[in-house]
């Protein structure tokens, strides 16, 4: 039986140009065959045995050639998997996506297409620059820059006489030819031009001129591949339209060691100001197999009388184990609930339960000032959460009620290797959790690295942990919430707080 190729397009690199169907399809997939211009946050979605297979073409490397990465794809989706092609832009702008496509059709796979934001449009959108206007450019064209060995297959006179946008991918290491052959066919030296390097990512670059200066700005400028090189008035046009470039975070790679799974709400954050974050280590959520949990759910419900969830993950899981234990919300009728943390409450929500109480962080001091006035010795209170946590609060919170801890789960860091420190702007430290998990997965190497780092606290424990481990705190937040971190990195990068 065979499975399934889907050629997906990634869109130009930032995280947030993925359709809905491509992330679906990422969800999904058992194999994700890739490429190097894919952003590789893109993959955290990915199910936790989808395996990855890379097959970039790096200058240093050896490439895979193009008729090995088709035999990858047959091979994969013969032995009945859900093979996904992600591929950067749009899988059929240069990208070979037409001939994966002809393969697999030649050996019978089934396949589908989704495409994706190129970045011939989507990439110099975010660079400030439409392909057509009304005022100055009612077509555009988009063309290889990749000129074989010498051998050139464009017609240089056509192009050059064309008042349309001309976009030419993988042109950087030929724009001095390009330039050249624009102006002695024709086009006016002084035509617009610009070159976009890593196109919607924080380190996005831009450089402007026109076919007769903007070689000698881009060598100027270091810019290199991957590059779009735009032709044509629109190019001007970015002084009004350049929205990304103004963002306030823009050009700050931020490191966020995660404190645990789930949503991050400050990576949201980072990113809507124009900032690039790295999550890392990652968290996995390994569901704890225990064929005896239904039944003491079962026992537990009658006599309990409060349900404390310690993360939105336990939310779900519970549910599946009450069920799984042949009871329904019914047996959940006059039991309090308390949730730890917002996004506890919105999960509570969405099954339908409003939380009781609402505890803001899992502190024990701050749970027994919520909750100590429903507790007397003997009130049964069951610990819904991850093995480490619930364990952890049935001991912290002593013998203010009677605890019982339902380990639902537990969390798995996921370390994705090579790893680089180095390009990062500065480290946010979000709890002491996040400083802990850091840590523990750093080469030594690597520990003594972040000495030269900037190492963001969020607060005053966050800090202490960090100077229990020998590292400096560049500076703490005010108070020892998300927004004050944001106002930190902001007033970092010059800035002040968007009112
Ligand atoms: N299918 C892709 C293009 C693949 S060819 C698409 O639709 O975008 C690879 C070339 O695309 C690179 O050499 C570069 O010219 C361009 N490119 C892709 N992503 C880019 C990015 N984020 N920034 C700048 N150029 C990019």
């Amino acid at each position: 039986m065979s499975g399934k190729v889907v050629l997906v397009g990634a869109g130009p690199g930032e995280a947030g140009l993925l359709t809905v169907k491509a992330t679906e399809f990422i969800r999904q997939a058992d194999v994700i065959v890739y490429d190097r211009l894919v952003n590789p946050a893109l993959l955290k979605e990915r199910k936790p045995d989808c395996e990855l297979m890379y097959v970039g073409k790096e200058p240093s490397h050896h490439p895979i050639p193009q008729a090995e990465i088709e035999q990858i794809l047959v091979n994969e989706a013969r032995q009945n998997k859900l093979v996904i092609r992600l591929k950067s832009g749009d899988p059929y702008v240069f990208g070979r996506g037409g001939e994966e496509g002809e393969t697999l059709h030649a050996a019978g796979i089934p396949f589908e297409v989704v495409p994706g934001v190129t970045s011939a449009i989507g990439g110099l959108a975010y660079a400030g620059i439409p392909v057509t206007h009304r005022d100055c450019a009612s077509s555009f064209h988009v063309i290889t820059g990749h000129l074989k060995d010498g051998s050139d297959p464009l017609d240089w006179t056509s192009l050059a006489r064309l008042d349309g946008t001309l976009i030419f991918l993988m042109g950087i290491t030929q724009l001095p030819s390009i330039c050249a052959n624009l102006i002695q066919h024709g086009r006016r030296p002084d035509t617009a031009a610009a070159v976009v390097e890593w196109a919607s990512r924080s380190r996005q670059r831009t450089v402007t001129g026109d076919l007769t200066t903007i070689c000698a700005k881009v060598a100027d400028a270091n810019i290199g591949a991957p590059g779009l090189i735009v032709v044509g008035d629109v190019v001007k046009l970015r002084d009004k339209l350049n929205f990304f470039e103004k963002a306030p975070l823009f050009r700050k790679h931020i490191l966020l060691p995660r404190a645990r799974a789930g949503r991050s709400e400050l990576a949201a954050q980072i990113t809507a100001l124009g900032g690039e974050v790295t999550l890392y280590p990652g968290i996995r959520i390994e569901k704890l197999i225990d064929p005896a949990l239904p039944n003491a759910v079962a026992a537990y419900l009658p006599e309990c009388e409060e349900i404390l969830f310690t993360s939105a993950e336990a939310v779900p899981l519970f549910i599946e184990a009450m069920l799984e234990s042949g009871k329904d919300i019914r047996a959940l009728s006059g039991i309090r609930l308390t949730a730890i943390g917002k996004q506890t409450k919105e999960k509570l929500c969405e099954y339908g339960f409003a939380a009781d109480i609402l505890v803001s962080r899992r502190s024990a001091d701050l749970i027994r000032q919520a909750c100590a006035g429903n507790w007397r010795p003997g009130t049964k209170v069951l610990l819904a959460g991850s093995e480490k946590h619930t364990a952890q609060l049935a001991a912290e919170l002593g013998g203010a009620a009677e605890f019982a801890a339902l380990p639902l789960y537990r969390e798995v860091l996921e370390t994705e290797r090579p790893f680089d420190l180095r390009k990062f702007d500065a480290v946010c430290f979000s709890s002491s959790a996040s400083v802990e998990h850091l840590l523990s997965v750093l080469s030594a190497e690597e520990q003594d690295l972040l000495r030269s780092m900037k190492l963001v606290s969020i607060g005053p424990m966050t800090s202490r942990t960090i100077r229990e481990q020998g590292l400096e705190v560049y500076r703490e937040a005010e108070a020892a919430q998300p927004d004050a971190l944001i106002t930190l990195l902001l007033e970092e990068s010059g800035e002040v707080m968007p009112t």
